[in-house]
């Protein structure tokens, strides 16, 4: 009666839908964590390789994050020595024949081998991501299984 854990239980049961869901939330030092809404057991994610994973259960996806040809025609116009128009033109000609990778062989946690988008940009990706969803609430894919 009266203790953080049982207040915490009744708080959580109100978000609750249905069983078997859980809920993201953030941690310290850029940590994530996975609610079992039935329990209030958390899981602690710490390792950002695990990022991408846990942002896909809430919705995201590596498509998501696509090559960042702006920056690479940047890097070409300091190479190159291209003018700002150049630049400018290579930029929206770039744009205009984009096509989204759809990065087949990789969930985030290696390096697309299609279009080149790095481990690296598949987890800033899922950070930000993250970030933007602490809260929500989904159905337990199997962090907190059937014993
Ligand atoms: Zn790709």
């Amino acid at each position: 009666m009266g203790t953080y854990e049982n207040w915490r239980k009744s708080r959580l049961a109100t978000k609750k839908v249905k069983a078997g869901q859980i809920e993201l939330g953030s941690s310290d030092f850029g940590t994530y964590t996975v609610t079992n809404l039935d329990t209030g057991e958390d899981i602690l994610i710490q390792t950002d390789f695990d990022f991408p994973s846990v942002a896909s259960v809430f919705g995201w996806s590596p498509k998501m994050v696509q090559k960042d040809f702006a920056k690479e025609i940047e890097k070409k116009a300091w190479d190159d020595g291209l003018t700002a128009e150049q630049e400018a033109n290579a930029i929206a000609e770039a744009e205009a024949n984009f096509v989204p990778c759809e990065h087949p062989n990789t969930d985030g946690t290696v390096d697309c081998n299609v279009c080149g988008v790095t481990t690296g940009e598949f987890i800033e990706g899922a950070t930000k991501y993250l970030d933007d969803h602490i809260g929500e609430i989904t159905e337990d894919p199997g962090y907190f299984g059937v014993e």
